[in-house]
């Protein structure tokens, strides 16, 4: 068993320490404040190589896998600017269709999204499925070579700052529970194809990506962006979700070490009863505790991204490094959050966003509900619940 970096890896967070450097918290949040995208720090990733880094080299990027993006991820969140682009562009978008494209889709889609002048959201949401996505009621409907798509979403982070769309919709109508798994399709297409609009929905989170109901109205979709097959897009979905799970924890366990960070720098300077409160075991306990918890969810995390690399099946730990890093995380906010008094509210503290950002963490883009079943069902081999 060997717990070292490579060279390679080591390299990977020495940069991310440069960028980070660079494009700063500060960057970050004026972003953030008008919710534009942040060029000047994508266009610095693209540069090093970074935003390619999970994509095959023969399509242009670095083909290093899950390990290496869930390193770059927590070193930035280490230092409170992780894009969430990474997310769905590297985490999503990328492995799958490299996985399930056609050479053809490959080769049209793969290069731009390596050096990042084509960025993908991922649009599965549905007002009235939520979480059981099996219920959506966008439909594509066949019409010769094309499929015409109706239907909505809602949530979709980024739409205004992405070009290309990955959409999970209906090829036949959900009809029951025991079908539940055919008829659903995935397909890829362009943000201005005639038909699809968005609206900007009221979320109040920071970060430089908004939330969007998204519409399509007879959005004309040729055949050849179907990715993998008709009716098959379950298989497709799975393989997502545990590089997606990996990335999450790992930006859950960088922002938990930057909020701890900043609390404990916090304590020691903040002076009451003639002593910093960095020294009443109130206060170190709560940030000890979810130190140790987020070095845990650190380790797991690592051993998934090991065992999606290796080809191995990661489900298990994926799901259980992304519900202890969320865990983790929220342990860590809520305890800097404490430190720092009603200074906490202030917006000029900048720490209320990654309370409600940690909060996020348990529900989307799972819910710790979602994780614990699977952990119940799969790893405890007991009934599945619902
Ligand atoms: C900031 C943000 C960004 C997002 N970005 C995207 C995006 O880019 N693309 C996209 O497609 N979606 C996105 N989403 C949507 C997100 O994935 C969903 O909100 C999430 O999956 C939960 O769906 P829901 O909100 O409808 O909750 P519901 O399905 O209504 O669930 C509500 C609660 O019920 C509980 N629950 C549900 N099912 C079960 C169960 N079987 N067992 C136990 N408890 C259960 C959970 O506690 C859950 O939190 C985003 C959401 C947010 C808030």
């Amino acid at each position: 068993m060997d717990f070292s970096l490579s060279d390679e890896h080591q390299m990977i967070l020495d940069s991310a320490d440069k960028i980070a450097t660079k494009f700063n918290r500060e960057y970050m949040l004026e972003h953030s404040k008008e919710k534009t995208f942040p060029q000047e720090m994508w266009d610095e990733m693209g540069d090093q190589g970074f935003l390619g880094i999970s994509c095959p080299s023969e399509y242009g990027g670095a083909g290093m896998g899950v390990t290496a993006l869930s390193l770059l991820q927590e070193r930035l969140a280490e230092h409170g600017v992780a894009p969430l682009y990474f997310v769905v562009n590297q985490g999503i978008a990328i492995p799958v269709i490299g996985k399930h494209g056609t050479e053809e889709q490959k080769e049209r889609w793969l290069p731009d999204m390596a050096i990042g002048t084509s960025r993908c959201c991922f649009a599965i949401t549905e007002p009235n499925a939520g979480t059981n996505t099996f219920k959506m009621k966008s439909l594509a409907k066949a019409d010769g070579d094309d499929f015409i798509l109706n239907g909505s979403k809602l949530f979709i982070s980024a739409v205004n700052h992405v070009n290309k769309m990955l959409v999970v919709a209906r090829t036949e109508s959900y009809s029951d529970h025991d079908t539940r798994k055919k008829g659903l399709t995935l397909f890829v297409i362009d943000v201005d194809t005639p038909g699809l609009t968005y609206d900007q929905m009221d979320t109040k989170l920071a970060g430089t990506a908004g939330q969007f109901f998204v519409y399509f109205n007879n959005v004309r979709i040729p055949k050849e962006n179907v990715l993998g097959e008709v009716g098959k897009g379950l298989n497709v979905l799975f393989d997502s979700l545990n590089p997606e799970r990996i990335i999450v924890a790992s930006g859950a366990v960088g922002s938990g070490r930057y909020v701890i960070k900043r609390a404990v720098e916090y304590a020691n300077e903040r002076i009451i009863f003639d002593r910093p409160i960095s020294a009443y075991q109130g206060l170190q306990h709560p940030l000890a505790e979810a130190k140790a918890l987020l070095e845990t969810a650190s380790l797991m995390t690592r051993k998934a991204a090991w065992a999606q690399d290796a080809g191995e099946n990661a489900g298990e730990f994926a799901n259980i490094a992304k519900f202890t890093a969320a865990e983790a995380n929220f342990k860590a906010a809520d305890a800097a959050m404490q430190v720092h008094g009603g200074y906490g509210f202030t917006e000029s503290m900048d720490m209320l966003d990654h309370f409600i950002g940690a909060r996020l963490g348990k529900i989307a883009p799972i819910n710790r509900e979602m994780n614990l079943n699977f952990i119940g069902e799969h790893i405890l081999g007991m009934p599945k619940s619902y």
